[in-house]
C-alpha cells in the first residue's frame, strides 16, 4: 500500500483531488475532517498541511506527495520531483511599496528587511545575487508587512498580481514558477512497481487535457486536404461511411486550442456532421 500525502485544505486541495479522480483514483473519504482515505486498492491517501508535505515524504511518513513546487524547494530536502501536475500556477516574486522609489532589484538597499513566508528560498535569492538582506521570517498576511513598518520588500506568492496592487506594492523581480507537483524522496524505490504506474496514469490525463477528439464526415475527394487540416498524432483515422459514396469520416486527436481553425478548415473542403469531445487520458 503506497501512501500518498495530499493537501487537506487550501489551494491545491481540489486540484489534487480532481486530478486523481480523471486518473481513476477517487478518493474514499469519510467526511471532510478525514484524515486518511483510501484511494483504490493499491493507494492510502494522508491528508496533511501543504506545507509539511515536503517533510514528510523525505522524513519516510508518507511514500509520494502532491504539493507546491515553492514548497518543495523551501523545504530544501532530498526529494525527486515526479511530475508537473500543471495546476496551482504561481509566481514567487519581489515586492516593494509603490511609492518606496525602490522599482528594480538593484534599488533595493543593502541591509533592506525582507518579509517573507519563504525564508531560505528568499535567503538563497539574495545571496546569490551577492545581496545582503535581512529576513523577516512571517507566517501570513506578508502583503501588509511593509505597511506596518515590519519590511521595506517582501517575497511572496502571486497568481494575478491582485493582491499586490490591492496593497499598493509593485513587483521588481520574480525568483521562481511554482504549481502543483507529484514528489517522491530521492531514491525511493516505493514497490517498483506503483509509483511508475501512477506516474504514467497522471500524464496520460495531463496529456489529454489540452486534446480534443474531433470526428468530421469529409468528402472523400478532399482526402488530401483533410490531412493538412487535420495530422492528428500519426494521421487522422478514416473510416467508411455505410451508403456514402461521397463521404468518409475522418477521426484526429487535435490540440484544444486549434479546434476553432480546424472547424473552419473542414466546412470551407465540405465536412458534415462534425464532433467534438473531450479525452479523458491519452497513452500514444
Ligand atoms: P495553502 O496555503 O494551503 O492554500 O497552499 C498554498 C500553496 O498553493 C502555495 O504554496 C502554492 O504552491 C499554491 N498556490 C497556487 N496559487 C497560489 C496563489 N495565488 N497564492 C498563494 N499560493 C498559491
Amino acid at each position: 500500500m503506497l501512501r500518498i500525502a495530499l493537501p487537506n485544505k487550501g489551494r491545491l486541495t481540489e486540484g489534487a483531488r480532481d486530478l486523481l479522480g480523471r486518473a481513476g483514483l477517487e478518493l474514499d473519504a469519510r467526511g471532510e475532517r478525514a484524515l486518511q482515505a483510501s484511494l483504490g486498492a493499491e493507494f492510502r491517501a494522508l491528508f496533511v498541511n501543504a506545507r509539511d508535505i515536503p517533510e514528510f515524504v523525505a522524513d519516510g511518513a508518507a511514500d509520494i506527495g502532491i504539493t507546491g513546487r515553492d514548497l518543495v524547494v523551501e523545504a530544501e530536502r532530498d526529494i525527486d520531483v515526479l511530475l508537473d501536475l500543471e495546476f496551482g500556477r504561481c509566481r514567487l516574486v519581489v515586492a516593494t511599496r509603490e511609492d518606496s522609489g525602490v522599482h528594480a532589484l538593484d534599488e533595493i538597499p543593502a541591509a533592506a528587511r525582507v518579509a517573507t513566508v519563504f525564508p531560505r528560498t528568499t535567503r538563497a535569492f539574495f545571496a546569490g545575487r551577492g545581496h545582503e538582506v535581512t529576513i523577516v521570517p512571517i507566517s501570513g498576511a506578508v502583503e501588509i508587512a511593509p505597511h506596518l513598518g515590519v519590511a521595506d520588500v517582501i517575497v511572496d506568492l502571486v497568481a494575478t498580481g491582485s493582491t499586490l496592487r490591492t496593497n499598493g506594492l509593485v513587483e521588481v523581480a520574480s525568483i521562481l514558477d511554482s504549481s502543483a507537483v507529484l514528489i517522491a524522496r530521492t531514491a525511493s524505490d516505493g514497490d517498483g512497481r506503483q509509483i511508475p504506474e501512477l506516474v504514467a496514469a497522471l500524464e496520460s490525463v495531463l496529456r489529454a487535457q489540452n486534446k480534443r477528439y474531433l470526428m468530421a464526415n469529409v468528402p472523400r475527394n478532399a482526402l488530401a486536404e483533410v490531412k493538412r487540416v487535420l495530422p492528428g498524432i500519426s494521421g487522422p483515422t478514416i473510416v467508411d461511411v455505410l451508403d456514402g459514396d461521397l463521404f468518409v469520416a475522418a477521426h484526429a486527436v487535435v490540440d484544444a486550442r486549434d479546434v476553432y481553425r480546424v472547424i473552419s478548415d473542414l466546412k470551407a473542403l465540405g465536412a458534415e456532421g462534425i464532433l467534438v469531445t473531450k479525452i479523458e487520458r491519452l497513452m500514444p
